[in-house]
């Protein structure tokens, strides 16, 4: 699948849809999930195209994978939920339930943040 530039996140790392990030570096965003299905829900975004967890796969070298996964557990421990518990979910492919083409990590907690 080809990267389409038009998706929703690529709008609000390109700063044309506004958004509250609530952690930034040189590799992904994090936000809320604008419609949550947990007490907390907050989309980690890796900041190159990438359409789904196969093509970062495929495409980013050894380094950024280690820094975009360290960043998820990153958020999760400045959202104080690693006590509590949580889950991180990646939906690959339209048939799993992803509407947004652009990886993205869900972090799901029972606990609020
Ligand atoms: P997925 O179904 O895995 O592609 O997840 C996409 C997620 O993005 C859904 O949980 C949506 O609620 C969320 N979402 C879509 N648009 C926005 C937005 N503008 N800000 C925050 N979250 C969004």
């Amino acid at each position: 699948m080809a990267y389409d530039s038009d998706n929703v996140f690529a709008k609000i790392l390109r700063g044309e849809i506004p958004s509250d990030f609530i952690y930034e570096d040189a590799y992904v965003v994090a936000f809320y999930d604008i419609r949550p299905k947990a007490p907390t829900h907050v989309l980690v975004v890796p900041k190159k195209a990438y359409t789904d967890l196969n093509d970062f796969m495929q495409k980013a070298d050894a380094d950024e994978v280690y820094h975009v996964m360290q960043d998820v557990t990153k958020v999760a421990a400045q959202l104080d939920v690693v006590k509590a518990g949580y889950r991180v979910v990646v939906n690959v492919g339209a048939g799993a339930g992803q509407e947004v083409p652009h990886l993205h990590f869900h972090i799901l907690s029972n606990k609020e943040a």
